[in-house]
């Protein structure tokens, strides 16, 4: 039986006091697990459910819980696009409680999906399954967790890194979902109610599968709060090591796994930053939003003339210090600033200072697509900026992570970058994250980064 399912009749009707507004009691809530009865800590969920779902999607109490979408709003499922927009949604039946496993069905009755259900959030609802047999229970976990697993030792990372993502969420069938692995330690990262109530059972089989010697939970990024979760940091299970570190194609980098940025490290640019490598001998190299120096690193090991690399953290400048001592690399070649990017491309241009390569792989301007045009105006000025520092045949390594900005309206961005700064520019490359970051075919926003090598005209 599915999670919600057995236990709908225990329901409690409470339609009548639903104006009180309760309390947050997420933990309550999300923790219960599979095979528990509904207790007196459930009848908020359903008053909460009033306040945030408009009184119009609310369906029949006492029919079986389910999402009921409007005529025609079924197609992106039918396309098996895993998330279900409130705007998509006829009317909620029964009294489900937020995370609640329930079956999606169009206006007619047909069964869609097997989807997580959370009536804070704009994405109502995440699909687990599309099959109406599958049950949403551990053994399903294990399934697609021991399936992602195998996906990436198929990769043959491992003789290149012992750092690589483990699941990739909805790409993984694992909605809200992120577990990278940094040697034998795994940072988790819940960004779902649907992935919050099994977080337990999660770990459990992560301890299990991978036998790893810490899992802590990052479970602190912004888009908690889109999901109404509170803000979690810290120790899962086992113990966390003083050092963790990721040996990536031979350089180390050190990842501070409780206070860095993401999950500590950036493990989707691992291919870009070899790529870069390649690229850098003899050249004057910028790497703007540098974090803790993978690519300088990279370019300092291929043979780049000097690096300068710019960072607003200073955290991040200490570990990439740390970085370049225990790799051996020659420190004269190096130097570091730390400083707001958009200013310090303006004080170089001003200085007419010069580069043949330089990197822009700033943060997530638009988490979501609402952020596009704000996140537009930021990537245009730092691409314009970075075009008038090159010297001809130059090359410009510039990227987007924002989910909310396609590749195509990237490419468009960074075009209309080149024509302002009265360049010409050539794509040399596409990029795009490490295999260990699939995209389901289905779901393009998992191709949240993007890339491009561009030349400049000699
Ligand atoms: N290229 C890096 C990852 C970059 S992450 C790697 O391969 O590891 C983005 C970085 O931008 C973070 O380190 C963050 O501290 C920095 N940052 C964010 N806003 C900034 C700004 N306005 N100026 C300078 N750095 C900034």
């Amino acid at each position: 039986m599915n999670q919600s399912n057995s236990k709908r009749s225990s329901f409690p009707r409470r339609r009548e006091s639903s104006k009180t507004k309760a309390p947050h009691s997420g933990q309550g809530r999300t923790h219960r697990s599979s095979g528990g009865r509904k207790n007196h800590r459930d009848v908020p969920a359903s008053q909460e459910l009033s306040d945030h779902l408009d009184s119009r999607l609310r369906g029949n109490d006492d029919g079986p819980a389910a999402i009921i979408l409007k005529a025609g709003r079924e197609k992106s499922l039918l396309r098996r696009h895993p998330w279900i927009f409130s705007g998509a949604i006829e009317r909620v039946d029964g009294m489900p409680a937020s995370s609640d496993t329930l079956p999606v069905r169009d206006d007619a009755g047909n069964f869609l999906a097997w989807a997580a259900y959370n009536p804070d959030s704009q994405i109502t609802a995440r699909v687990w399954s599309w099959h109406e047999q599958e049950t949403i229970d551990a053994r399903f976990f294990r399934n697609r967790i021991a399936n992602a697993l195998s996906a990436r030792s198929e990769l043959k990372l491992a003789d290149k890194s012992n750092g690589m993502r483990l699941i990739h969420a909805e790409s993984d069938g694992l909605p809200g979902l992120i577990v990278d692995q940094y040697g034998d330690v795994l940072v988790m990262q819940i960004g779902s109610v649907g992935a919050e109530r099994w977080r337990d059972t999660i770990a459990d089989i992560l301890q299990e599968l991978c036998k790893p010697v810490c899992i802590y939970e990052r479970s602190d990024s912004d888009s908690r709060a889109l999901e109404g979760l509170e803000l979690r940091n810290g120790v899962m299970r086992g113990t966390l090591p003083d050092n963790v570190e990721v040996i990536e194609n031979g350089l180390r980098f050190k990842v501070d796994v409780a206070a860095g940025q993401k999950t500590g490290f950036y493990l989707d640019q691992r291919d870009n930053r070899a790529l870069t490598e390649t690229l850098a001998r003899d050249k004057d190299v910028l790497n703007c939003f540098c974090y803790t120096g993978g690519f300088s690193l990279y370019a300092l090991r291929g043979g780049a003339k000097s690096v300068l690399s710019i960072d607003a953290s200073g955290d991040a400048l200490r570990i990439a210090a740390e970085n370049l001592t225990c790799n051996s690399l020659d420190a004269t070649r190096a130097e570091w600033q730390e400083a707001d990017v958009f200013v310090a491309l303006r004080t170089l241009r001003d200085q007419n200072r010069k580069f043949d390569l330089i990197i822009l792989d700033p943060p997530k301007f638009a988490p979501t697509a609402a952020f596009a045009e704000k996140a537009a105006r930021g990537y245009k000025d730092i691409n314009l900026l970075g075009f008038k520092l090159l010297r001809p045949g130059g090359l410009l390594f510039t990227y987007s992570c924002s989910g909310g900005i396609s590749e195509d309206l990237f490419q468009k961005i960074v075009a209309g970058a080149a024509l302002d700064a009265g360049v010409d520019a050539q794509i040399v490359h596409h990029l795009h994250a490490s295999a260990d970051h699939p995209v389901l075919l289905s779901f393009p926003e998992g191709a949240y980064l993007k890339g491009l090598v561009l030349r400049v005209a000699g």
